[in-house]
């Protein structure tokens, strides 16, 4: 027999998907539009094992609803406005972003996308990925850049963008201000010192582990139920080492128990002490410089941890610390570098969404989540929302903010939607009072551009297709950016929903642990694609649940290859028998009757799953079946008949294997497209019309009489089967020798012919 050759064949199928424009959305048809707002991965690399993981799963039901529906809109693009992509075009130009113009900077990351880009999305093709890559975008693009703009605009048109001077989370070492989705915790080892603070010449305790803001300290605050401090309200307290004194006021959020009891407000050590200044009028001292650097006395220059370690230092020595002990605690950090964030007072772009939390919850509630406890995660996020969102970024490469300010009358001036794209750093403006444009420097987050991503795609085909979108697929760590983000743009921009459905796949661990470069525990899946073949990878990535994490094991990929295998070599061994076979109506006989009931079973199974987004339970049920009942059992009763048998009882097999492989075949092509299409095209498509298999219909239920009793009595006859076999191997003699002393029982007497033929029963 010859073996099936993997990568001779997904190469041959892929390069005719892509020749044929197999899956070439088709804005004239009249049918409803299955739409998906694709994850642009970003240009960094290679496509790593966790996008082959989710892009796999995704594509399974695009498969799905290509043939179930007859038109799908899958578009493409790559997310190349952040800082993977800058470092990227710095790397291999030998640039420094910051030394070159914005502008210049950009069109030098689309020349050098342009060429790497393609070999970027090969991956995603050798992998089987049925998207329409003839619309395909980069959210640096000049589109990309005109919707972004343009949505800015809009949005400062309704009010619904400010510019605020805030104390905004800040990362020292990117030097930007980040939002709140961009938050991690992490543990730190932190040593707890108690102070010595001096009221009426007496020693305040107050317990801290961040001496380093000591400077910073505003104010002092005590629970107005703590009777120890009761007669101290009103009075002042003197800053140990800085001297200088603050008041100390009542205030219910110092809490009796923690600590000393006592509470000290700096400028700025966390969001407690934002709002605490806020909401008292309190005049900030600020002695953080951008970079993290203090600005302060004796410490200026110091980062935060050296001055930290100095300022204790003088405590010491100054015999101004009463007590210290080692703590482990929770710090936010940065999600992009681990550093600790700090707060800094910066002027920054918001988008307003604490004032319509609510309605957001409620769209997040109208949106269907697969799995549904995915929905979880996103109320839980929108709800605990403490911060606008902050949209702007100190980085120098990115989309710019389209604003400038006149310097004589102050306005804020915005461009004409004609204008854009535009970079004000490169536009000459007047303002109409005569007075000099001051472009702004900033540029938008990434996910104000990426939360845009419908706009986007939709107008790369004349807005044929408008949200809501059928379908966002993603990960689950980027729901409350992308996904709340995407909420809340569309919500702003149309008072609508961006999608119907979300699904939100798991990650890929090894061995229990996360797969990471620096862990050295990386599989390639470019490697196991040339190894395994991409179905093979694909039929893997079905075998968990959506939203599931799912260890890899190379023992899944062998499995997948055998089930392939095995597939090649089934539909051969049939189609040696049916050559040139043409469907017809037949009379059928019983035996292929009961199989095509438990067939129709599985068409209904499957067909109900795919549309459930269960994809695990297709490929589990479809291969089973398969396997067990198809060749294990349908395959060997009807072997004689198909040799031997009379015209009538060849012709009711010939129609039940033809149709039987061929909508196996169809169950199985949103997972293992590859080998799908290798059998449809060698065997079927002389008697089926189609060009690919993945544009034929999805699979109907078979027009037979059925009744209750059908589905189980074919169990008897697989159980029946069994017996048989098992008993040929007790008296170790061949499946194919006579046996003797067995009796078809009463109720499968009407298959007796066949199961007598079978087991050369005598
Ligand atoms: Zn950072
Ligand atoms: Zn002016």
């Amino acid at each position: 027999m010859i073996k099936y050759n993997s990568k001779e064949v997904e190469e041959k199928w892929k390069k005719y998907w892509e020749k044929e424009k197999i899956y070439k959305f088709n804005g004239k048809s009249k049918k409803p539009v299955f739409s998906i707002d694709t994850p642009p991965p970003t240009v960094s690399g290679k496509m790593h094992m966790g996008h082959a993981f989710s892009y796999a799963q995704e594509d399974f039901i695009v498969r799905f609803q290509r043939m179930f529906t007859g038109n799908v809109f899958y578009p493409f693009g790559t997310d190349d406005n952040g800082l993977p992509t800058e470092r990227l075009v710095e790397r291999l130009n030998k640039v420094k972003s910051k030394q070159m113009l914005r502008e210049k900077f950009i069109d030098l990351c689309l020349k050098t996308l342009k060429k790497i880009t393609p070999e970027f999305i090969k991956d995603w093709k050798d992998l089987g990925i049925s998207a329409d890559y003839d619309v395909c975008y980069s959210t640096i693009d000049r589109n990309s850049q005109r919707i972004s703009q343009k949505s800015f605009i809009e949005l400062y048109n309704k009010s619904e963008v400010y510019k605020k001077e805030f104390p905004t989370i800040w990362c020292p070492a990117c030097q930007t201000s980040i939002a709140q989705a961009e938050l991690e915790d992490k543990d730190f080892d932190a040593l707890f010192s108690t102070l010595k603070f001096k009221c009426d010449d007496k020693d305040l305790l107050i317990a801290t582990t961040r001496p380093e803001l000591l400077g910073a300290c505003v104010a002092i605050f005590v629970h107005p139920d703590d009777k120890r401090y009761k007669k101290l309200i009103g009075k002042k307290a003197k800053v140990p080492l800085f001297n200088h004194e603050v008041p100390i006021i009542q205030d219910k959020s110092a809490e009796i128990e923690k600590g000393t009891g006592v509470l000290m407000v700096c400028s700025y050590g966390d969001k407690f002490d934002v709002d605490a200044i806020n909401r008292h009028k309190l005049k900030p001292r600020i002695v953080l410089n951008k970079d993290g650097s203090l600005n302060l006395g004796n410490y200026e220059g110091l980062g935060i941890k050296g001055a930290r370690k100095k300022i204790l230092e003088d405590l010491k020595q100054a015999d101004l610390i009463k007590q210290q002990k080692q703590i482990a605690h929770v710090v936010n950090v940065h999600d992009k570098c681990g550093t600790a964030i700090e707060f800094l007072e910066t002027e920054q772009w918001f988008i307003k969404i604490l004032d319509k939390k609510k309605k957001f919850v409620e769209q997040g509630k109208k949106i269907n989540w697969h799995p549904k406890f995915m929905y979880k995660r996103y109320g839980n996020w929108v709800r605990g929302l403490e911060w606008d969102w902050s949209i702007s970024r100190e980085r120098h490469f990115g989309i710019p903010i389209p604003v400038w300010y006149c310097n004589e009358c102050k306005k804020t001036i915005l461009p004409d939607e004609k204008e854009l794209p535009v970079d004000p750093l490169q536009t000459k403006k007047k303002c109409s009072c005569g007075g000099q444009a001051i472009p702004e420097e900033k540029v938008l987050d990434t996910w104000a551009t990426s939360s845009l991503t419908p706009e986007i795609t939709s107008s790369l085909i004349n807005n044929k297709v408008q949200t809501p979108y059928s379908l966002r697929p993603q990960a689950h760590d980027i729901i409350r950016t992308w996904a709340f983000y995407t909420v809340v743009k569309s919500w702003l921009h149309k008072k609508k929903l961006p999608w119907k459905n979300v699904m939100v796949s798991g990650f890929v661990r090894l061995r229990g642990e996360k797969m990471s470069k620096s862990k050295g525990n990386v599989v390639e899946p470019q490697k196991v694609m040339s190894e395994f073949g991409s179905d093979a990878l694909r039929f893997w990535a079905a075998g968990s649940r959506l939203g599931e994490d799912v260890d890899y094991q190379e023992k899944d990929l062998i499995a997948g290859k055998k089930f392939i295998t095995k597939l090649f070599n089934a539909s051969k061994f049939v189609f040696m028998n049916l050559k040139n076979y043409k469907p017809k109506k037949i009379k059928l006989l019983e035996t292929d009757r009961l199989f095509l009931s438990k067939l129709n079973k599985l068409i209904e199974i499957c067909t109900e799953s795919f549309k459930n987004y269960e994809y695990s339970k297709v490929k589990l049920e479809a291969s089973n079946f398969f396997w067990h009942l198809f060749c294990d059992n349908y395959l060997e009763v009807v072997k004689k008949r198909v040799y031997n048998g009379t015209k009538q009882e060849k012709e009711s097999a010939f129609f039940t294997l033809y149709n039987s492989l061929l909508i196996i075949l169809k169950l199985m092509a949103p997972i293992t497209p590859f080998i799908a299409e290798e059998i449809y095209q060698n065997f079927f498509k002389k008697t089926q019309k189609h060009r690919s298999i993945h544009v034929s219909e999805w699979p109907k239920k078979i027009k037979i009489s059925q009744n209750k009793e059908d589905l189980k009595l074919f169990d008897e006859i697989i159980k029946f089967n069994s017996f048989v076999w098992k008993k040929k191997k007790e008296k170790s003699i061949s499946l194919r020798d006579e046996i003797s002393g067995i009796k078809v029982p009463k109720n499968l007497i009407k298959f007796e012919k066949d199961l007598i033929a079978t087991h050369n029963i005598i």
